[in-house]
C-alpha cells in the first residue's frame, strides 16, 4: 500500500530547482539570483557570536530584528512580520486568506512560487500576461479583481523578466483596489532599481493599509543560505500570518545576522552599485551579440533566445560549468535567466554563450 497525499498537495508544482551538475573545474553559479559575495565581517561576527545559544529557541517575537528594521524604515514595529525566508511569509499569506472560492490575482511569467499559494490551498488563481516589454500590466490585473479576490501579486522588480514599474503607477493601482485585497509588492530585488529608491515605496503604506511591502536579506544582503525575509504591512496582516506558522519560524542566527546586515548600508550602497556596473556590462554584451534583453532593474538578465533551441543551449551551458535557468522552467520557452556574478563569472558564462552558440 502506498501512502495517500491530499488532492491539494497533489497538485502543488515542484519549485524548479536549479540544475546541479558534476563539473571538474569551478562551476559558475548564477541560475538563483544570489549575489557573489560573502557577508559583510561583522555579519559573520554577530553570528559567530549568536552560535553560543544555540541551545535556546529563538526569539519568537524577532523583537531585536523588527525594532532595526523599525529603526531603518520609520514603518511601526507592529507592522512588520519576519519570515524563514520572504517565501515564508508568501505560503503563511495564502494559508491564512486563501480557501477554495478565493481567488488570487498574479502577473506571468513571474516568481516560480505564486503558483504554490493557489494550488496549496484550493483557491483559484487568475494570472495576467505581462506586456510585450516583461512588464505588468496593472490595467488588466485591476479588471480582474473580484468580490472573491483575497490577494494580489505585484513583482516590483520582477522575477524573471528583471523589469519594474515606477513606484507612481504602483500607488495608482494600490489605490483603485478594494480595501478587502491584500496587494502584496514583492519587493526582492528593490534595492538594485534605478527607477526606485527603496524608501520610495515606505509612503504608500501609510496611504494604503492593505498593502504589503515584502523585501528579503537573500539578495542584496547576501544571506540566502540562512532564510530570513519580512513584510512591511499592516497589524492585521502580521498577525494573520503569525497565526498559521509554528511559533519559532525564524532562527536565531538568521535574525542576528540580518539584525547586523541592516546597519551596513554603506555595503548595501556598494553592493548596488557593482550590481549596476556588472549590469550594463552583460546587458551590452548580450545586445551586441544580437540578442533580445527586457530593460533590467534587478541583478540578472531576461535573454531571448531567438530561435535557437534553449534545451541544447542550456546543456551546451552546463558542459561548460555554466549553470544559469531555463525559460520553460520559469514560464517562458526560448529564454535564459542570468544572474551576475563577479566579473569573472560573467565574462565566462558569455565565453560559453560564444562558444555554445558556435557550435550550434
Ligand atoms: N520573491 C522573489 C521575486 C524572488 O525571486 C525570491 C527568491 N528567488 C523570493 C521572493 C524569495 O526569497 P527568500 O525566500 O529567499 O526571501
Amino acid at each position: 500500500m502506498s501512502l495517500e497525499f491530499t488532492q491539494r498537495a497533489l497538485s502543488i508544482p515542484f519549485y524548479p530547482a536549479a540544475a546541479t551538475y558534476e563539473f571538474h573545474g569551478e562551476l559558475v553559479k548564477l541560475a538563483s539570483n544570489e549575489t557573489p559575495w560573502a557577508p559583510h565581517a561583522a555579519v559573520l561576527e554577530a553570528v559567530e557570536a549568536a552560535l553560543h545559544n544555540l541551545n535556546r529557541y529563538p526569539d519568537p517575537t524577532g523583537s531585536a530584528l523588527r525594532h532595526r528594521i523599525a529603526d531603518r524604515t520609520g514603518h511601526p514595529v507592529s507592522g512588520i512580520a519576519l519570515g524563514n525566508g520572504s517565501c515564508d511569509i508568501l505560503l503563511a499569506a495564502a494559508e491564512a486568506m486563501l480557501e477554495p472560492g478565493a481567488e488570487i490575482v498574479y502577473a506571468w511569467p513571474s516568481f516560480s512560487m505564486y503558483p504554490h499559494l493557489s494550488a496549496m490551498t484550493g483557491a483559484r488563481a487568475v494570472t495576467v500576461p505581462l506586456d510585450d516589454e516583461g512588464r505588468h500590466d496593472l490595467e488588466a490585473m485591476a479588471r480582474e479583481i473580484t468580490a472573491a479576490t483575497r490577494i494580489v501579486i505585484v513583482c516590483n522588480p520582477n522575477n524573471p523578466t528583471a523589469t519594474a514599474l515606477p513606484i507612481e503607477e504602483i500607488d495608482q493601482f494600490v489605490a483603485g483596489v478594494p480595501r478587502h485585497v491584500a496587494v502584496i509588492v514583492d519587493e526582492a530585488y528593490v534595492e538594485f532599481s534605478l527607477m526606485q529608491d527603496p524608501d520610495e515605496s515606505l509612503p504608500l503604506l501609510r496611504k494604503h493599509p492593505n498593502l504589503v511591502l515584502l523585501r528579503t536579506f537573500s539578495k542584496v544582503y547576501g544571506l540566502c543560505g540562512l532564510r530570513v525575509g519580512y513584510a512591511l504591512c499592516s497589524e492585521d496582516f502580521r498577525i494573520g500570518v503569525e497565526r498559521v506558522r509554528q511559533p519559532f519560524y525564524c532562527n536565531m542566527l538568521a535574525q542576528a545576522a540580518a539584525a547586523e546586515a541592516i546597519l551596513h548600508q554603506d555595503e548595501v550602497a556598494r553592493r548596488v552599485e557593482r550590481t549596476a556596473i556588472e549590469r550594463v556590462f552583460v546587458q551590452d554584451e548580450l545586445t551586441e551579440r544580437g540578442l533580445d534583453v527586457t530593460e533590467s532593474q534587478a541583478n540578472f538578465s531576461w535573454v531571448s533566445l531567438g530561435d535557437r533551441d534553449e534545451a541544447e543551449v542550456m546543456a551546451g551551458l552546463n558542459e561548460r560549468g555554466v549553470i544559469v535557468r531555463a525559460g520553460t522552467a520559469l514560464g517562458e520557452e526560448g529564454r535564459l535567466r542570468v544572474t551576475y556574478g563577479t566579473r569573472h563569472e560573467n565574462e565566462r558564462f558569455l565565453a560559453a554563450l560564444d562558444e555554445v552558440f558556435a557550435a550550434l
